[in-house]
């Protein structure tokens, strides 16, 4: 099933993600992990591409089989930066034959090793020129990613969002945002791109911090503002494992709701491989979703 058929729904849905493992040694620990997330039956579920490609099988397997398994949609994320067209067009192809139809186009980080290499040599230098390749390639329901708070590389908003309207209108069906911490960043972004002319719809993401030193990395990977609300409630809580769980959860369950309440009804859980946090997100939410 597409993605875009699932979200014009008008009551309250979640979507959870997850990641494949680095190995094949661990591939069993993710493999039950991920059933665990797919049998709470959320709207889909995402599994991520590794940094580089290293894991892209994995990424196949795992959601070949929450499909299979537990009829869960699901989307496979894909990214392009360090590939040739050879290795695309075989993992487009092996996403194809495996009856996935939901991917996620990205670029990708660029290795660190590459970031002073010669761009002319690239066969891909932005998400953009996946997505145009997916849509050519098959009939796929195509997701993408966008940025509140900007790209990290990105000089300015404006820029950031003239680039993202291109990648939509080559082809995107709809977007899923970078974690935020503050749901005003998402309406203030939602307003601008609207006005740009994006029209499609908006997956917010939500990253459930269930512990401290989850913190530091999280704002390195995605530059996000730490409101104070929050940086108190891990100055509080962020010695006591149990305790920072649980604030971490109701913080994220807290996004959720106001989310919903100004009418924004599917929500993007980074659940990281962690089946009791998203079972608790979706409890906290009993007696909301599906209304
Ligand atoms: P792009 O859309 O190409 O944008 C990257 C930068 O280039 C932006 O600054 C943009 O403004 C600029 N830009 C775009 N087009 C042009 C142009 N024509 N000319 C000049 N500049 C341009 N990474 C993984 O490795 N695996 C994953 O599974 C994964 N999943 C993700 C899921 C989500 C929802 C998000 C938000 C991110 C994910 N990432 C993942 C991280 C992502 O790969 C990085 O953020 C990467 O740096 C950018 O990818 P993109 O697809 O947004 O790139």
């Amino acid at each position: 099933m597409k993605i875009i058929d699932i979200i014009t729904k008008d009551t309250l849905s979640l979507s959870f993600e997850v990641f494949p493992p680095k190995t094949e040694m661990g591939f069993d620990s993710v493999k039950s992990a991920t059933e665990e997330i797919a049998k709470l039956k959320p709207a889909f579920m995402s599994v991520t591409y590794g940094a580089g490609g290293g894991t892209s099988k994995y990424t196949l397997d795992i959601a070949k089989n929450i499909k299979a398994t537990y009829n869960v949609p699901t989307l496979a994320h894909l990214t392009c930066v360090s590939s040739t067209k050879k290795t695309v067009d075989e993992k487009i192809q092996a996403i194809k034959a495996a009856g996935i139809t939901n991917v996620m186009a990205l670029r990708g980080d660029i290795p660190q090793s590459l970031e002073d290499a010669d761009r002319s040599e690239w066969d891909y230098h932005n998400a953009i020129e996946l997505v145009r390749e997916l849509k050519e390639k098959g009939d796929f329901c195509i997701g993408a990613a966008c940025y509140p708070e900007i790209h990290p590389e990105s000089a300015n908003q404006k820029d950031d969002i003239k680039y993202l309207k291109e990648k939509v209108d080559a082809g995107v069906d709809f977007l899923t945002t970078q974690m935020f911490f503050d749901n005003n960043l998402l309406y203030n972004f939602l307003y601008k791109i609207r006005e740009a002319g994006i029209t499609v719809p908006v997956i917010p993401g939500i990253m459930p911090i269930t512990n401290a030193n989850q913190v530091d990395r999280a704002i390195k990977l995605s530059g996000s503002f730490m409101p104070q609300r929050f940086k108190s409630l891990v100055d509080k809580f962020g010695s006591d494992s149990a305790a920072m769980k649980q604030a971490g959860i109701a913080y994220a369950t807290d996004q959720i709701i106001d989310l919903y309440a100004n009418n924004i009804t599917n929500v993007h859980v980074y659940s990281m491989n962690k089946p009791d946090v998203a079972e608790k997100i979706q409890n906290n939410l009993s007696d909301i979703l599906g209304k």
